[in-house]
């Protein structure tokens, strides 16, 4: 027999059982992004190696293990493994400095990583990701925090923890990293072999160790005193009392966290995850940051900047444990033809309708009905007869027989609105709040206006 093959180590098929919530969380993206006024870019997967040398940092992980790179035409070329540099190249080469600023974009797409596949991580993994371009103050950093916090909410996340950190400028970050590098001087033989190189090439970086022994030695005393002094200078120090104020009137729950440093060479000031405790230790779902100097670094004009990528894949794992989302309705009926026009009918008026394409016993219809649908949509000998549909809710299981050329029009307004039940009758509907408990019958053509009123 002929050998099959096998998806690459690291990566994943996205099968369309898996498609939807993947769906949910583009549109979502693209809707709360664009509530705080990004446009979205789309850069190539491909870029100049050099790019993120220069970019990421030539001491980070992800440049000096973890890129895909390959030679085409004596130009050395790589996989993006992020995009924050691939959106600054577009940002300088498109002369979007001239544009007023805030100039804000946001992107989604595949990353491409050389790490340990496992639990949490990929070699291809996908990011959605937001950059604004041209604000110093630290009202843009309380923001792009916000904007993140507010997809996560409105994918249905809302019990994860931000953690925030101010790494100061290049200036007052010399000192700290002298000191830190003082007192981890006597531990240099007990650090990983990570860390033994970072300790040369970027001491700060050590406090992102993973590794447990390493993470015992920052626990030492004297190793804390000076991981928690602070090291920022009275600019950096008001940005980031500035930033805490903001988010406390926001409303934004955050914890600090001093070890925060970020695996990326060019934050400064405010650096900030997001994590979950329902992801094991591939916690982060979110990682941000400012990065003031980037821009210039990359040849443009001097120009202040915040951002932040999100994994989708570990979004995905955490709404996966959430309930799956169901059809508006499920067309119960013996009678095919009918069933057929009839889900027609809903569909071309927005609806999600399924029926029993294989005409299978009302009993089981209505078990198929109960599984995926909010609400069964009964058509018997009776009803068709009559020209009515029986809808049922099955939520609360409350039946009511209506006209069938009345309920067309009103049932995506009673479909839509899951937190308010609405009673059925030929010309009125009774509309209950369900979080003041306040009930009120109104006509069916006033619906709207009394939800909204
Ligand atoms: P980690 O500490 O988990 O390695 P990171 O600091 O390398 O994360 P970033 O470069 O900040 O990650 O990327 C932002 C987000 O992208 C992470 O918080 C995570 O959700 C996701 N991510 C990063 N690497 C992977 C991967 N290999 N597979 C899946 N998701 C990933
Ligand atoms: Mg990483």
């Amino acid at each position: 027999m002929t050998k099959i093959i096998n998806v690459i180590k690291g990566t994943k098929d996205i099968l369309p059982q898996d498609i939807t919530l993947w769906h949910f969380m583009e549109e979502k993206a693209l809707e709360i992004f664009t509530k705080y006024g990004y446009k979205e870019i789309r850069t190539p997967i491909i870029e100049a190696t050099e790019l993120f040398a220069r970019g990421v940092g030539d001491t980070t992980d992800i440049v000096n293990k973890e890129m895909y790179t390959f030679e085409k035409s004596d130009k050395s070329i790589t996989l993006r493994p992020e995009n924050t540099a691939g959106v600054v190249r577009a940002f300088i080469e498109n002369g979007m400095s001239r544009l007023s600023a805030p100039v804000k974009l946001w992107y989604k797409g595949p990353m491409f990583r050389y790490e340990r596949p496992q639990a949490g991580r990929q070699r291809q993994f996908h990011q959605v990701g937001c950059e604004m371009f041209g604000i110093k103050e630290p009202t843009a950093d309380a923001e792009a925090i916000l904007t993140a916090v507010n997809y996560l909410k409105s994918l249905g996340l809302n019990d994860l923890t931000v953690e925030i950190n101010s790494l100061g400028c290049p200036t007052c970050r010399e000192e700290y990293k002298n000191n830190i590098k003082k007192v981890l001087k006597p531990y240099f033989n007990d650090l990983c072999e990570d860390c033994q190189t970072r300790y040369e090439k970027n001491p700060l970086r050590l406090l992102d160790c993973k590794v447990e022994s390493c993470k015992a030695i920052f626990e030492k005393d004297e190793v804390k005193k000076v991981i928690n002094s602070d090291f920022i200078c009275e600019e950096c120090a008001e940005h980031y009392r500035e930033l805490k104020k903001y988010l406390d009137k926001l409303n934004v729950k955050y914890c600090e966290n001093k070890l925060l440093v970020r695996g990326l060479d060019y934050y400064n000031r405010t650096v900030f995850e997001i994590k979950s405790n329902n992801l094991g230790s591939q916690n982060a779902v979110c990682g941000g940051g400012r990065y003031d100097s980037l821009v210039r670094n990359l040849g443009g004009d001097d120009t202040p900047a915040v951002g932040w990528a999100m994994g989708m894949e570990r979004l995905y794992s955490l709404l996966e444990k959430m309930e799956p989302q169901k059809l508006d309705g499920y067309i119960v009926s013996t009678n095919s033809i009918e069933a057929l026009s009839f889900a027609e009918e809903l569909r071309s008026k927005g609806l999600n309708v399924e029926f029993d394409l294989q005409n299978k016993k009302f009993t089981k219809q209505l078990e198929k009905a109960s599984k995926n649908a909010k609400y069964a949509l009964i058509l018997g000998e009776d009803e068709i007869t009559n020209g009515t549909v029986s809808v049922k809710n099955l939520s609360t299981s409350i039946q009511k027989t209506v006209k069938r050329n009345v309920v067309k029009a009103e049932i995506k307004n009673l479909l839509k609105s899951s937190h308010k039940t609405m009673k059925i009758n030929d010309t009125t509907v009774s509309v209950k709040n369900l979080s003041t408990s306040i009930q009120k019958t109104v006509k069916r053509n006033d619906v709207k206006a009394g939800i909204k009123g």
